[in-house]
């Protein structure tokens, strides 16, 4: 307890007057300075502005200005304020707790998304290994109808050489080779077709 100083505080509470047995005793103030909480009072005897931290409420102590003896005024902010600490703590502790539990909730979801993927990248792997095979691009029947093709155009180009030659000479013995060739040729393109149909029509029922 020492005399009041001029600082600037914050009250907290304005101005409580105590009464014992219907007579006045004295009026305080409780203010804040910065984290600490401050009673303000007067000596009940000399008058003197006195303050005193609110953790040293209900304490007796004599007045530095005349000795007088009297317990330091506050006890109920002071109870009041443990108990708002303690509420705040709690209140905190709960935030935490809450924090933490969706913290935790997010790292599980996060290695469900993980394990998710993982099993995906399972997934493609059974496609690739032949469970859910996808339609190749290239398959024996794709290539050898384009190697049949090919071969039926370079057919026709030797029938139309044949052709060609035939009518310069005449020949006709010639002429019916080269007519051989060019029908050759569009069975070949047909061998291939044939089989590109039948490829697409198995394919087909066996998706089904
Ligand atoms: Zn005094």
């Amino acid at each position: 307890m020492t005399p009041a100083g001029g600082e600037c505080d914050t009250p907290i509470v304005l101005q409580i007057s105590r009464f014992q047995k219907g007579r006045f005793i004295m009026s305080y103030t409780v203010t804040r300075r910065g984290a600490k909480s401050i009673v303000k009072f007067s000596c009940t005897k000399c008058g003197t502005p006195l303050e005193s931290p609110l953790e040293e409420a209900n304490k007796r102590f004599p007045c530095p200005n005349c000795g007088e003896q009297f317990v330091t005024p506050g006890a109920e902010e002071l109870k009041k304020l443990r108990e708002d600490n303690a509420e705040r703590a709690a209140r905190e502790a709960e935030a935490e707790a809450n924090a933490r539990a969706v913290h935790q909730e997010e790292r599980r979801l996060a290695a469900a998304r993980v394990a998710q993927n993982s099993t995906n990248d399972e997934e493609d792997q059974d496609a690739q290994r032949g469970l859910h095979r996808p339609t190749p691009k290239y398959d024996g029947i794709t290539v050898g109808a384009g190697i049949l093709r090919i071969l039926c155009v370079l057919t026709w180009i030797g029938a139309l050489i044949i052709i060609v030659q035939a009518a310069q000479h005449a020949d006709s013995v010639q002429f019916v080779a080269g007519a051989s060739a060019v029908i050759s040729g569009a069975l070949i393109w047909m061998v291939a077709e044939v089989g590109l149909a039948i490829r697409d029509i198995a394919r087909n029922s066996f998706r089904k």
